[in-house]
């Protein structure tokens, strides 16, 4: 199972720089690219697995407080770019370009809920303003336009707290599918999951391709969550020694590594004597 070779074609990549940095906006902290950064194109497609159990093991490490959250979620950015709320959010898709205003429904992140004019809601990405620039060509570069030409320029940021509480959702979700027994609970929240807008074409390239046209590294990061916990071998594992969050796909695997597997064993032979 692996969206890269679910969607092969890679005609829209993803930007991530080399390297992020926070400031505060609006009285709250934000990871915006370093100025002596460099932007660098990938396909998250082939990150999709790592960059979920990165997501959830963060996330895991947040909630046991063992972890500096600040450096956990730039880490994060450093190692796959920002998540794309920018685009993520609205429910009119081609707002960017075709509209005054944004529609935003119930989200995780805090936006109050119904129609936005379209300047007060950029506004929150950019903090500066966003005037169109010639240097900024990456929304092109990887055939998606001008609204990505803003989000992969510099002037784009994501408030820190955004990223944490999607992460934090995104691991009580998966905890209830790990638990899931058709009662009430786990119920409400596997079936919160919605997608919103789904994108796909088909290219014409060796052959008939089908391609995902993701909006947003949040996408990948929920696509790749939906089909682990829809999979029958259910491929994502909690560690018994650890805890640590990982992925295999034989059912009896129950642990992160040998290492872990070592010790638990030497912990139970020495619990015997
Ligand atoms: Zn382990």
């Amino acid at each position: 199972m692996n969206l890269k070779e679910q969607f092969p074609s890679n005609i829209s990549g993803w930007v991530k720089y080399s390297r992020y940095k926070y400031s505060v906006e609006r009285g709250q902290a934000v990871i915006c690219p370093h100025a002596d950064s460099q932007p660098l194109v990938y396909n998250p497609l082939d990150a999709a697995q790592d960059m979920l159990l990165d997501a959830l093991n963060l996330s895991r490490q947040i909630k046991q407080e063992t972890i500096d959250e600040n450096q956990g979620v730039l880490d994060f950015a450093q190692k796959y770019g920002l998540l794309g709320v920018c685009a993520d959010l609205p429910l009119n898709d081609d707002f960017f370009e075709r509209s005054m205003e944004v529609y935003i429904t119930d989200n995780r992140y805090d936006f109050p809920t119904g129609t936005m004019t379209l300047t007060k809601y950029l506004d929150n990405f950019f903090p500066k303003g966003y005037l169109p620039n010639r240097e900024d060509h990456l929304g092109d570069l990887t055939r998606r336009g001008d609204l990505y030409n803003a989000l992969f320029s510099r002037d784009y940021s994501e408030e820190k707290k955004w990223i944490k509480r999607y992460f934090l959702s995104l691991y009580d979700y998966f905890l209830a599918c790990m638990d899931y027994d058709r009662e009430r609970r786990t119920v409400e929240i596997v079936s919160e999951y919605q997608v919103k807008r789904l994108r796909y074409t088909v290219t014409a390239e060796d052959k008939p391709t089908l391609q995902w046209i993701f909006p947003s590294l949040k996408s990948v990061i929920d696509m790749a969550m939906a089909q682990c916990v829809t999979s029958e071998i259910k491929p994502l594992r909690i560690c018994k020694k650890c805890g640590e969050i990982y992925y295999n796909e034989n059912a009896r695997s129950e642990f992160c590594s040998g290492r872990c597997r070592n010790q638990w064993n030497v912990y139970r032979s020495r619990g015997r004597k």
